[in-house]
C-alpha cells in the first residue's frame, strides 16, 4: 500500500488536470521513486497552470485592445455620417479614426510578427552582420527626435567583430529600445548607447537613460505581450507589444535581454548577442535543433 497508494493519487490527479484541473497537485509520499514521480507531476502541473494563465490573460488582453480603439472608430465615424459634428469637429473626428487605424494596424501587424516568430516561422537571417555600423546608423537617424526633446544622446561604440543574424531584425530590435529611452526620458535628460565585446565572447549593448524608470513590481513584466506600466489609458500611445517583439528577436539570435532600473532614476536595457563560433567569412548556420536546444536551455535558466 505504501507504493500503491501514492501511485493511486498521481493517477487521480492526472486524470483531474485532464480535465482542466489546472490547480492539482498530490502529496508527495512513499519510496524515494515514487516521491520522485509525485515531484515531478507537481512540477509539471505547476507549468501547465502557468502557461494557461498566461494564455488566459493574453486573450483577455487582445480582446480589450484591440476592442478600445474600435469602439473609438465606431463612434467618431458614426458622428460624421450623422452629421453632428460641425466641419471643425469632423475633421477632428476623421483625425482619431485616422489614428486609431493606425493604431490597430501596428498591433495587428505586431501580433502577426510575434506569433511568425514564436511559431518559428519568420525566417531570421543569418548573416553577417555589422552591429557597430547599425547602432550607429540608428543612434544618427534617432538623434533628430532626441533634439527635439533637448536629450544628449550620448553614443559610445567602438569598431565590434561581425556577428551572424538578420540585420533588419536587429536594427528593430535596438530602434525599438532607443527609441523608448527617448519617449521615457524628460526634456534635457540623457540617454548613452554603449557597445562593448565583453570576456563571454559575446558583444552587450546597453541603452540607459535618465527617465522616469520603472517601478519594481513593473521590472519583471515588461516583456510581456501588452503590458504597459502606465494603465492609464489616456497616456497609451504604444501597443505594450513593442518589448515582447524585441525579446523574441534576441533569444532567436540565441542572446540575452534583460532590463534594470531604480524607479524616479532611469533604467538600463541590456542585450547580449554571441558572437559566431567560427570565421564569418565561412558562414555560421546554427541548425535548427541546435538553436531549440539553446533557446530551452535559456528559458529553464531565467
Ligand atoms: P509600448 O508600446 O507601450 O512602448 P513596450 O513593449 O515597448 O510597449 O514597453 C512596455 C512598457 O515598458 C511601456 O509601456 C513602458 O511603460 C515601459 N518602458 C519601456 N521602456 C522604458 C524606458 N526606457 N523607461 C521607462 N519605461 C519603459
Amino acid at each position: 500500500r505504501w507504493i500503491s497508494r501514492p501511485l493511486r493519487e498521481v493517477t487521480e490527479a492526472a486524470s483531474e488536470l485532464a480535465e482542466g484541473n489546472y490547480s492539482t497537485r498530490v502529496p508527495v509520499s512513499g519510496p524515494m521513486e515514487i516521491q520522485v514521480v509525485g515531484t515531478a507531476f507537481n512540477e509539471m502541473a505547476e507549468r501547465v497552470e502557468l502557461t494557461q494563465q498566461a494564455q488566459h490573460d493574453f486573450l483577455a488582453n487582445v480582446s480589450h485592445d484591440l476592442r478600445t480603439p474600435l469602439t473609438s472608430i465606431q463612434g467618431f465615424a458614426q458622428a460624421i455620417y450623422e452629421g453632428v459634428a460641425d466641419e471643425d469637429a469632423s475633421q477632428r473626428a476623421a483625425k482619431i479614426i485616422h489614428s486609431e487605424a493606425g493604431r490597430l494596424t501596428r498591433m495587428v501587424n505586431e501580433l502577426l510578427d510575434l506569433a511568425k516568430i514564436q511559431a518559428g516561422r519568420m525566417d531570421m537571417m543569418r548573416q553577417s552582420v555589422e552591429l557597430d555600423q547599425i547602432l550607429t546608423t540608428i543612434s544618427e537617424s534617432l538623434s533628430i527626435k532626441a533634439q527635439e526633446k533637448n536629450i544628449d544622446l550620448q553614443v559610445q561604440i567602438p569598431n565590434l567583430p561581425r556577428i551572424a543574424g538578420d540585420g533588419d531584425r536587429l536594427a528593430q530590435v535596438f530602434t525599438n529600445l532607443i527609441d523608448n529611452a527617448i519617449k521615457h526620458t524628460p526634456d534635457g535628460g540623457r540617454v548613452w548607447i554603449r557597445a562593448e565585446l565583453d570576456t563571454k565572447g559575446g558583444i552587450l549593448t546597453r541603452v540607459e537613460d535618465t527617465g522616469e524608470g520603472i517601478p519594481k513590481e513593473d521590472l519583471p513584466r515588461i516583456f510581456e505581450r501588452f503590458y504597459q506600466v502606465d494603465k492609464s489609458r489616456t497616456k497609451r500611445i504604444g501597443t505594450g507589444l513593442g518589448l515582447a517583439i524585441v525579446q523574441e528577436i534576441v533569444r532567436a539570435h540565441a542572446g540575452y535581454i534583460w532590463a534594470e532600473s531604480e524607479y524616479g532614476q532611469g533604467a538600463r536595457f541590456n542585450v547580449w548577442l554571441p558572437q559566431p563560433m567560427v570565421d564569418m567569412g565561412k558562414t555560421v548556420v546554427m541548425s535548427k535543433s541546435a538553436l531549440a536546444a539553446r533557446l530551452e536551455k535559456m528559458s529553464d535558466g531565467q
